[in-house]
């Protein structure tokens, strides 16, 4: 029989999840991306001798072997996990206050702990919002595991924890079961995650996604999200489809309601009986199908959304240990206040930011060098794919660097001298130009500089004003570490 076409447009997570998908169930299956890397998002970019991480840093759903999550199936059904190795997150997070530090570790018991030995005399109430999420998440288990209609129709009784959850924001269920504002800012320290304060957040949003982290653990991809992406494509080229790079789509054709193919940035007409869009929604529907094909509820349904928040990332390499500068942990979340819809409503405003993320990628596996291993002056890729060093390379093209291979020019970047230890100094720099580079659309109020709290626990982290590091083995023996900082920070 012949097999069906199917066109993915885009190679985001979300287009390349679909275009595995299908091809492993036997659809013919094109990917056009216009970037010359897949991966959207989950990519990493080189500068020097770094090659930094440019967005995952806590993937929920993945497991240990004897635990899997949901995140792990999927990709096993996209025929993608046994290509990828999952690190482990030691710790869920670290929240610093003004007041205190507190580490919340993942494991139901030991989470419960953290936050009750903070505030022991809540201990009853984080049990009970704790012992929901973990009831909402099984019975979310159940559902996905149904195994015959009747199951289904079931769900509403067995499932009551998540019933009472629909409608309902976070802060409204930390209000039944706990009192201390300290607490509930601590408990939901992870809101910027998911991108709204707790009084505006889905509790079943919140709820099922923590839980998540909570029973799996949170998980780091080895060799960068571009390592993901890239056994994405790995994937769909062994299943028999296609991933064109540089070649975007611009139009979406359309016969008598029907989608018949799409035409290329290149001009060629591609015919499929279906079309996946991994474009934003504004764009598929204006610029690609064109609005006259898009029922008139689904536009005004697009007109009725708002602009969310962003963030403004700042990418550090150190060439200093990260216990140097105090990162120890993978994920710090720094807050000015306790009041996060103040620290949310500061997002749409040129003040101040109140609410910061700095994850040190280099806990997770400080002996996987991301961007190579410098030890002999030459520049190691084991184990990864030619796809990657090409990708490497083209990103490295679309930076400006001149032709040729990444590593010759990784090499040479080695060979430079050191600049001096990054500080305060250089978060205000890296600030500066990227105000230059986009002007009029970066905050010039974010505050880029140390948190001002007193540290007088040598164990504590110190929230030095990035967060952290990717372990390198430099030139001669000496060591260089890259740091990645994610600023919730506003950017128009
Ligand atoms: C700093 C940062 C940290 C993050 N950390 C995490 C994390 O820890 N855990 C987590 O789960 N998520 C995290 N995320 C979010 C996650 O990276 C994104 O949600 C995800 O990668 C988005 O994938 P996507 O496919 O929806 O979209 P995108 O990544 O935006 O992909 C869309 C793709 O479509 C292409 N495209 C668009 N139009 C066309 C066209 N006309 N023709 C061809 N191609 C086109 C684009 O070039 C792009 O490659 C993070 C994001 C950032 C920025």
């Amino acid at each position: 029989m012949k097999a069906k076409r199917a066109v993915v447009v885009g190679a985001g997570l979300g287009g390349l999840s679909a275009a595995a998908y299908l091809s492993k169930n036997g659809f013919k299956v094109d990917v056009f991306e216009r970037n010359p890397h897949p991966g959207g998002y989950a990519c990493s970019f080189v500068r020097g001798p770094f090659e930094f991480e440019a967005a995952l840093h806590e993937l929920s759903g993945i497991g240990p072997p004897e635990n899997r999550g949901g995140c792990y199936k999927i990709l096993e059904g996209c025929d993608v996990a046994r290509r990828v190795e999952f690190l482990p997150i030691s710790d869920f997070y670290t929240s610093i206050f003004p007041d205190f530090t507190v580490t919340i570790p993942h494991g139901w018991e030991a989470a419960e702990a953290a936050y009750a030995e903070q505030f022991p005399a809540e201990r009853k109430g984080i049990s009970r919002l704790l012992d929901t999420m973990r009831r909402m998440s099984e019975e979310i288990k159940s559902f996905a595991d149904a195994a015959s209609p009747l199951d289904l129709v079931a769900f509403p009784v067995k499932a009551s924890h998540v019933v009472r959850a629909l409608g309902t924001t976070t802060a409204q269920v930390m209000d039944r079961e706990i009192s201390d504002p300290k607490l509930k800012a601590l408990f939901c320290d992870i809101w910027g995650y998911y991108g709204l304060p707790p009084s505006r957040l889905s509790w079943m949003l919140f709820a099922l996604a923590n839980a998540s982290y909570l029973e799996h653990g949170p998980y780091h991809v080895k060799g960068t999200s571009q390592a993901l992406s890239n056994a994405f494509v790995d994937a769909i080229q062994e299943n028999g489809g296609k991933v064109h790079l540089r070649n975007g789509v611009r139009k979406i054709d359309v016969r008598d309601g029907r989608v018949t193919g799409v035409v290329t940035d290149e001009g060629e007409t591609v015919r499929a009986q279906y079309i996946v869009s991994n474009a934003n929604p504004i764009a598929t529907c204006y610029d690609l199908l064109g609005k006259e094909n898009v029922p008139r509820s689904y536009l005004k349904a697009l007109a009725e959304g708002h602009i969310a928040v962003s963030t403004f990332n700042v990418y550090i390499g150190l060439d200093c240990p990260g216990e140097a500068i105090g990162a120890t942990g993978h994920e710090y979340f720094i807050n000015e206040s306790y009041d996060q819809d103040e620290h949310y409503n500061a997002m749409f405003t040129t003040g101040m930011q109140k609410y910061w993320v700095i994850t040190n990628y280099n806990s997770a596996d400080p002996r996987v060098l991301a961007g190579g291993d410098f030890r002999d002056g030459a520049h190691h890729r084991a184990g990864r794919s030619r796809l990657d060093r090409a990708g490497a390379r083209a990103i490295c093209r679309d930076q400006g660097a001149p032709r040729g291979p990444v590593d010759r020019r990784d090499r040479q970047a080695v060979r430079r001298p050191r600049r001096p230890h990054l500080g305060r100094g250089s978060l205000h720099a890296a600030h500066q130009h990227a105000v230059q580079r986009q002007p009029g659309r970066v905050d010039t109020g974010v505050r880029l500089r140390r948190h001002r709290q007193p540290h007088d626990e040598a164990s504590q982290p110190r929230p030095a004003g990035g967060a952290v590091l990717r372990r390198r083995v430099g030139a001669h023996g000496r060591r260089v570490r890259d740091v990645h900082t994610v600023g919730a920070a506003r950017v128009r």
